[in-house]
């Protein structure tokens, strides 16, 4: 069990941008650094 699971959630929550590399939030639909609409989500939380 984590100690900090919203943390730990949070983390696999993000887009990441395939121009900069840049994390973004999920629900983000452009990159906040490079303004770029690439994003793809970086992983997926994993449940047992
Ligand atoms: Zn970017």
């Amino acid at each position: 069990m984590a100690r900090f699971p919203e943390a730990e959630a949070r983390l696999f929550r993000v887009k990441i941008c395939m121009d900069c590399n840049a994390r973004n939030a999920l629900r983000a639909t452009r990159c906040r650094k490079c303004n770029s609409n690439n994003l793809r989500l970086k992983s997926r939380h994993r449940v047992k």
